[in-house]
């Protein structure tokens, strides 16, 4: 499996599962972009980190909720790689409180990142890929999104609009040879989930079949089989990677 000369785009790829995906198309000669929003220092270790390794990146901070940030950002990257490949919807955040807890800013504020993201870069992006007629969207779902999670209703409910946007999207975009899919992760060893005690984990992994959390690897072990010829026939699926969780 190589990726030479593919360009990648990953949102929100500054740490976590983002950054396991990019490092993992890196070492196997794709052209990636790391993207964040907040923490430039991070996303420039990041950065740092692959091109030591030699591997071939670009890195654009920009806020992928906004379409014009998302505008400028494609722009940026057709000037120094050419038009993207494969896009990874990876950006999201999480908010955990009771329902009745929740503001109205907080419900856009996840809203807009989890799900009008993967509008924006799938808006933009597909443009070129239905040109080209090629291309692979992979969106980066969670199990709650069809489970649905108590005390995680607005993360649960983009995560769900997710999953059938991307069925929705395989369908429209496969006549243009554009596969579409998603990974619906169980619980993954990332900042995401450091807000847990110890107690909280322990009692998490109780419910997990595999008994530990799932690493950003493994993640991106699936990401770059369902951007690749070897998956050539899937679209339109939201494969669980979740270690069996009950
Ligand atoms: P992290 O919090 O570790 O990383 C999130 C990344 O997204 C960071 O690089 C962050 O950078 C970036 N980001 C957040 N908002 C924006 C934005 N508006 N524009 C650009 N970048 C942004 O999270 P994970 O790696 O754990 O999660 C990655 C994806 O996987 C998310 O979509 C999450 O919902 C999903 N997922 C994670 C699970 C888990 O257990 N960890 C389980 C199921 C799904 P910065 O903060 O600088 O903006």
């Amino acid at each position: 499996m190589d990726f030479f000369g593919k360009n990648v785009f990953i949102s929100g790829s500054s740490r976590g599962i983002g950054f396991a995906i990019a490092n993992k198309f890196a070492s196997l000669g794709a052209n990636v972009v790391l993207n964040s929003r907040k923490s430039e220092e991070e996303l420039d270790k990041a950065y740092k980190s692959l091109l030591d390794k030699g591997f071939s990146c670009y890195k654009v901070l920009s806020d992928v909720s906004d379409y014009e940030s998302c505008v400028k950002t494609f722009d940026e990257i057709k000037n120094v790689f050419g038009e993207v490949d494969i896009l990874i919807n990876n950006a999201g955040i999480s908010k955990i409180g009771l329902f009745q807890d929740l503001s109205p800013f907080e419900w856009k504020e996840v809203m807009d990142i989890n799900i009008g993201s993967v509008f924006n870069c799938t808006h933009i992006v597909s443009k070129s890929m239905i040109k080209n007629k090629k291309g692979s969207i992979i969106n980066i779902s969670s199990i709650w999104g069809d489970r649905g999670a108590s005390c995680e209703a607005v993360y649960s409910a983009s995560k769900g609009a997710m999953n059938s946007f991307t069925k929705a999207m395989a369908k429209e975009l496969a006549p243009s040879g554009i596969r579409v899919n998603a990974i619906s992760c169980g619980v993954i060893d990332t900042s995401m989930n450091s807000c847990f005690t110890q107690e909280e984990k322990e009692s998490i992994i109780d419910g997990i079949g595999l008994m530990r959390y799932g690493t950003p690897d493994e993640i991106a072990e699936i990401c770059v089989f369902l951007a690749s010829e070897k998956s050539s026939y899937i679209s339109g699926q939201v494969i669980t990677v979740d270690g069996c969780m009950y």
